[in-house]
């Protein structure tokens, strides 16, 4: 990991504020200390490092991704306790030093999910939404919609009342959540399919197939290349990304697998990116 390399060339992350003007004795800082900030954020993953650090993969509200290093956070009376881990819903200072990862100083929960925890599909569900956001979004630009889905997400998983608003039941109906959330997430990011009309000529009509490279939907003329996308399939698309997550559609199994190649296609010729099976 380029980071943890970079880290240990450039030393230490220095521990205290590099004040501006540190040669001005009238100079103060009033307010939080200078290169600390505050932040919502959800760890997407989190490492053992060193001896008894950790190393966090953050996705924030404010700074999308920010890479850090809670200090001491694995020894028995960590001021942390347990909540430096994944899909923890967390209120953060953090502090910006020389090194590419920034210092946890303090962290209050705002969702622990811990039902989430006790539930393997949820787990599960829950796993590979933070893995696709950690693929997908690795930009350090604020991204709120990206933020607010991803809690949306773990959210459903994992309702106050204890009813899930999702079906977090293997099978099709955890499978169309997944996939609603995937293509949500694309959209967010930029890598949203082409679906009202064929992407290679513009054809609204006859559209039978789909092509990862052009990146949406095609007519027959333009399906060389792409695959038969049933219309159960190309209705589930254009419904997920037009409902909450929450109303997400449904379609038969066989119809959410050209889905999930859809998605996994067109995320791979354009975003570069390759994410792990839906479900
Ligand atoms: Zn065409």
């Amino acid at each position: 990991m380029a980071y943890l390399r970079s880290q240990n060339r450039s030393g230490a992350i220095p521990a205290g504020p590099v004040p501006a003007d540190s040669s001005d004795p009238q100079v103060i800082f009033p307010g939080p200390m200078p290169g600390s900030y505050k932040t919502e954020a959800i760890v997407l993953r989190s490492i053992r490092y060193g001896e008894a650090d950790r190393v966090l993969h953050l996705y924030s509200a404010t700074r999308g991704r920010i890479n850090a290093i809670a200090k001491g956070s694995r020894r028995p009376k960590s001021r942390f306790g347990g909540r430096l881990e994944p899909y923890f819903r967390l209120d953060l200072v953090l502090h910006e030093g020389r090194g590419e990862l920034a210092t946890v100083t303090s962290a209050a929960t705002v969702a622990a999910h811990p039902e989430l925890r006790s539930n393997g599909p949820a787990l599960m569900a829950a796993a590979r939404g933070c893995d696709a956001v950690l693929r997908l979004c690795d930009s350090e630009e604020p991204n709120p919609p990206a933020y607010n889905l991803l809690c949306r997400y773990l959210d459903g998983q994992e309702p106050p009342s204890g009813v899930s608003p999702f079906p977090v039941v293997d099978g099709a109906a955890g499978q169309a959540t997944a996939l609603a959330f995937r293509l949500k997430l694309a959209l967010t990011a930029g890598f949203s399919p082409e679906l009202s009309s064929c992407a290679r000529c513009g054809e609204s009509d006859g559209l039978v197939g789909f092509s990862g490279a052009a990146g949406g939907v095609v007519c027959a003329a333009c399906e060389r290349g792409g695959f038969e996308l049933s219309p159960a399939a190309h209705r589930f698309m254009v419904e997920a990304l037009g409902q909450p997550l929450a109303a997400a559609p449904s379609a038969p199994e066989r119809d959410l697998r050209q889905v999930d190649r859809a998605i996994s296609e067109t995320l791979e010729h354009h975003a570069h990116v390759r994410l792990r099976a839906a479900a």
